[in-house]
């Protein structure tokens, strides 16, 4: 469903054309050097038995190596994915601008969301990786429920997305995203709500557990680092985010990576990369719900 583009070789400074899902201020630095994005990442694929070959330390590795992807702890559980924005959004904007609910407030129903410089969609990017998410989780045993069903339609509007994991009385939800910060910028991050009157006031502590576990499957599975523009060692609580403001079950958004970075557009816009990012979100929601029970 994705389109393939050809590869972006050096970054050209693009301009930014759609809006961000989040922002941040540029700070420096790739990641994308030697060993990363397609090169295989840590655990490479090979589950094989944890071995870590004695005398050969990975001085770039980053902490705690990935072994075998184990999603034990999903099964029997429900898990709500949410592929931020969708494919029709920019179309549509009578739809999306419109104001609804977000806990403290109103926003936009929904964004268009970014793309890379090579024109790769974050709602193309987001879906496909959703879609690889769930393949792994319902293998696994999970009941799974999306918030949309595929990349040609509008929204659903950002108070939805947080009903849908609401009603679906979920164990955990989870919003996928791509960044969209200045070019200098790297890395991922991931979204928890802040204590701010609104409905997610009671799930904030099981969601910073969340929050850390995602970042730490993300960041062994994957390789890519945490964000080098914004929040504190990959984490970013919010007050803004209806997703997040609205949830009454434990939710982060995850910005996988900066579409608008050389480095991390190449990841994102591999098939590779999108299912290490799949395995590293499927990690840690495993880890999650290992450690709640
Ligand atoms: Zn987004």
């Amino acid at each position: 469903m994705s389109r393939v583009f050809a590869r972006l070789s050096l970054a050209v400074a693009g301009l930014a054309l759609l809006a961000g899902c989040g922002a941040g201020t540029p700070a420096a630095a790739h990641w994308a050097q030697p060993g990363t994005p397609s090169a295989a990442g840590p655990g490479s694929g090979s589950p094989g038995p944890s071995s870590p070959a004695p005398g050969t330390p990975s001085s770039s590795a980053p902490p705690a190596a990935a072994g075998a992807l184990d999603l034990r702890a999903v099964s029997g559980k429900t898990i709500v994915i949410d592929p931020g924005h969708n494919g029709g959004n920019g179309a549509h904007p009578e739809i999306i601008n419109q104001p609804v609910p977000m806990g403290t407030g109103t926003k936009a129903c929904d964004t268009t969301g970014t793309e890379t410089n090579s024109g790769y969609q974050e709602a193309a990017f987001t879906f496909d990786v959703a879609t690889r998410l769930a393949a792994l989780l319902k293998a696994a045993g999970a009941k799974v429920v999306m918030t949309r069903s595929d990349n040609t339609g509008v929204g659903p509007c950002v108070d939805k997305r947080a009903a849908i994991g609401n009603d679906a009385h979920a164990n955990v939800a989870i919003s996928i995203h791509g960044d969209g910060a200045p070019a200098s910028g790297h890395g991922f991050h991931v979204m928890e709500p802040a204590k701010v009157g609104a409905p997610s006031d009671a799930i904030i502590v099981p969601s910073h557990q969340l929050a850390l576990k995602i970042r730490d499957s993300y960041r062994a599975r994957t390789g890519i680092p945490t964000s080098s523009y914004i929040g504190t060692n990959g984490i970013n609580p919010r007050s803004d985010m209806a997703g997040l403001n609205l949830s009454v079950v434990p939710k982060v958004l995850v910005e996988c990576g900066n579409m608008r970075n050389a480095g991390d557009a190449a990841f994102m816009t591999g098939t590779t990369g999108r299912q290490k990012i799949a395995e590293g979100l499927a990690g840690g929601l495993a880890a999650f719900l290992a450690s709640v029970g």
